[in-house]
């Protein structure tokens, strides 16, 4: 079990952190690109720079290299989820298997048959356009830190064995040879999942949407949108830039459109990376092959390793901020930050000298079903999609193409998803929202407290089909 109290060591290791992504510190960042500053009428308005506005132009842009397109973008590219993540891309398309399994059994192996094919495109493309983004399938280890949790993902793996999924489960042995944790009570291997360093691959991205001629505004936040017949407008300051159609690729800011507002919430994540390990240190966990790692509890983190040899690990508290909604303020939380450094810490205690560099948080646009929906506005012009609750890096590209499928009014095996199809059931209105949110919040620790045991208000929202994660 984790410790819950943030102890004065987690205050005095993450005291002069640089509040800023890891990812986006980096001297290879581009230099701003202008805003709108005159009037603009394309064939595709993408709005939102962060991956799924990104694959949205890219893909946009291939397979139609005629279309005038342009992207715009309310800050910087990458500068929301995109840039701040812990860069694993899963195959999974339903956050995670388990959860896509009790949604979707019916399409199941649908789903997972066009997860493994986004993954490797996806790889197959950042080769092509030559992108060096330190791109590696390296696998995922979900770890379990409680003996319940063990029992757990057995489960788990002999349900992905009769879907023939190739997953592997270790032993608390032998998880430990491989990654030195004294926590590790056992894991489940799944060898479909990438690292990357999230902030080079948008960037890179982004340079070969401008080869092929598609224009990227930066500091043009959209602030209205108008359906005028044949074209959609989108107001950029006193300027208005009109497409034959458009795609909605903001994520967990505020939405342009209303009947968003109770489809996602913007829940708060943090993360803190090290310094770069030294060779003994290194030595000292094993870990040769940097793959990702989660562990299973309600409140989970996650970790991996950089290309610079530091260890990024984030995740477990989940702050909803009520109407507030996203504010550059809920980027640092000292609290969650040195709790972060404590668990850190209980889960690698050979390592408690190591001082950490950075520290950062993010919103995360939760759904209740906790996998993207989609949707149309203005007469079919424009598509929206959002909800990846905090497992779009990979799902973002799958997003980008079955919303260029929506647009264009094509039916294709991805449109024919009832995961496609359908859309997550509503958070209440405030201030019920935020009350259901810090109740199931509660909820969620004491069952990570009593060896998983959900309460009757859990087992009320598992029923329902309803849940809060990140
Ligand atoms: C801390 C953290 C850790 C995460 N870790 C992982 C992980 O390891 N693996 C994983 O798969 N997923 C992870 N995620 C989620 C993942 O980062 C996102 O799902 C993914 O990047 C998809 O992002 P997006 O393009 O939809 O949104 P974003 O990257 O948030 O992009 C939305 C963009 O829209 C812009 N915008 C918003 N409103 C407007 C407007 N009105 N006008 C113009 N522009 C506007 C914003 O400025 C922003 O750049 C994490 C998220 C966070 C916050």
């Amino acid at each position: 079990m984790f410790t819950a109290t943030p102890s004065h060591n987690g205050y005095s290791k993450t005291q002069s952190l640089l509040h800023e992504s890891f990812w986006l510190d980096n001297p290879e960042r581009p230099s701003a690109k202008s805003p709108v500053n005159q009037d603009i009428e394309v064939d595709l308005v993408v709005i939102g720079a962060g991956f799924t506005g990104l694959w949205s132009a890219l893909e946009a842009a291939i397979e139609n290299p005629n279309w005038k397109i342009v992207v715009l973008e309310g800050d910087r590219i990458a500068c929301g989820a995109t840039g701040r993540n812990g860069g694993f891309v899963s195959a999974s398309l339903t956050h995670g298997f388990s959860n896509g399994l009790s949604r979707w059994p019916e399409e199941m192996t649908e789903l997972l048959r066009m997860g493994s094919q986004n993954l490797e495109e996806m790889g197959d493309r950042i080769s092509q356009l030559d992108i060096k983004c330190d791109w590696l399938v390296s696998g995922e280890i979900d770890v379990a830190t409680q003996e319940y949790q063990a029992d757990e993902l057995q489960q788990v793996h002999s349900e992905m064995n009769k879907l023939g999924v190739s997953a592997q489960y270790f032993t608390a042995e032998e998880i430990r040879a491989r990654i030195d944790s004294p926590i590790y009570q056992g894991a489940l291997f799944d060898p479909q999942v990438a690292v990357v360093d999230p902030a080079r691959l948008a960037w890179g991205l982004a340079r070969e949407l401008e080869r092929m001629g598609v224009k990227i505004f930066e500091h043009s936040k959209v602030i209205e949108l108008q359906d005028s017949g044949t074209l959609v407008r989108a107001k950029v300051g006193a300027h208005w830039v009109s497409g034959r159609l458009v795609v909605l690729a903001t994520n967990a800011y505020p939405p342009l459109l209303k009947r968003l507002k109770h489809l996602i919430v913007p829940v708060y994540d943090y993360v803190l990376v090290t310094e770069p390990l030294t060779s003994e240190q290194r030595k000292s966990i094993g870990w040769l092959n940097r793959e990702g790692v989660g562990d299973s509890g309600n409140q989970f983190h996650y970790y991996r390793i950089t290309e610079d040899g530091r260890i990024l690990f984030g995740g477990y508290d989940a702050h909803y901020h009520g109407k507030a909604g996203v504010k550059p303020e809920f980027d640092t939380d000292p609290d969650s930050f040195a709790r972060l450094a404590d668990h850190f810490v209980q889960t690698f205690p050979q390592l408690a000298e190591v001082n950490f560099t950075h520290g950062w948080g993010g919103a995360i646009d939760t759904c209740s079903r906790f996998s993207a929906f989609w949707g149309k506005a203005h007469g079919g012009k424009t598509v929206y999609v959002a909800g990846f609750t905090g497992l779009g890096v990979g799902a973002s590209r799958f997003a980008a193409l079955t919303s260029l499928d929506l647009l264009q009014g094509r039916e294709t095996p991805r449109t024919k998803l009832r995961m496609v199809r359908t859309k997550p059931l509503p958070f209440p209105p405030e201030p019920f929202r935020s009350w259901v949110i810090a109740w199931t919040t509660k909820s969620l620790q004491k069952a990570d407290r009593e060896n998983g045991k959900r309460n009757l208000w859990l087992r009320l929202l598992d029923s329902l089909g309803l849940g809060f994660d990140s």
